[in-house]
């Protein structure tokens, strides 16, 4: 890493499903914390985390909610898992109008794991403190920014390739001419 070289902090929870008990712990924890006033009621429905369960086969897999979607996949596939077949949506992170997870009961607002950031601090996600089988854990890991912009750059040049190859490169300076003048 280089001496003035940025760095942000890149926060994972990391899931082993093979440990994971199906006991819902994460969820009820994640919907107390959410609460308000805070811990003042359990609802999973309302929790951040859910798990798929599937007790015949005994497979329990926790799935943390990421961003909200206004629409749903208009093309899925399927997971064959010991002799199931699981929808892609089963899986997925989104709140998204093709399902219940991940939105909330009574506003039916997209709910969102926000790492249980509020104020206070906790020293760790409350869905890991409470996961006693060691399915969730908690992993802090530094990045640099110069990589982030690195990638960010290399998006660019490959979009303005694109364009070029499309409408020529005059057409492309005359446009970015434009808006900058804009
Ligand atoms: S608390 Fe841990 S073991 Fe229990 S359901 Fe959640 S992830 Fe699985
Ligand atoms: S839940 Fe996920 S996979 Fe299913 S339709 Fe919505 S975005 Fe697509
Ligand atoms: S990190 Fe916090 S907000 Fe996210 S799922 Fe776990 S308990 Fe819920």
């Amino acid at each position: 890493m280089k001496a003035d070289a940025t760095t942000k902090t890149v926060k994972e929870i990391k899931i082993d499903i093979e440990k994971c008990t199906g006991c819902r712990a994460c969820e009820m924890a994640c919907s107390a914390f959410h609460a308000k006033p805070r811990y003042s009621s359990v609802n999973p429905a309302r929790s951040r985390i859910r798990v798929v369960t599937d007790e015949i086969n005994d497979e329990y897999v926790p799935v943390r909610a990421g961003n909200f979607t206004r629409t749903e996949c208009d093309g899925r596939h399927h997971y064959q898992l010991n002799g199931k077949q699981y929808s892609e949506c089963s899986f997925c992170r989104a709140s998204c109008p093709s399902r219940d997870f991940f939105i909330e009961p009574d506003s039916g607002l997209p709910l969102k794991c926000d790492m249980c950031e509020d104020a206070p601090p906790l020293a760790e996600p409350l869905c890991v403190t409470v996961c006693q089988p060691g399915c969730l854990t908690y992993e802090e890991r530094q990045l640099e920014t110069e990589a982030d912009e690195l990638v960010e750059r290399q998006a660019m040049e490959r979009g303005l390739a694109s364009l070029v190859n499309q409408h020529g490169i005059d057409a492309v300076i005359d446009n970015l001419k434009r808006l900058s003048r804009g």
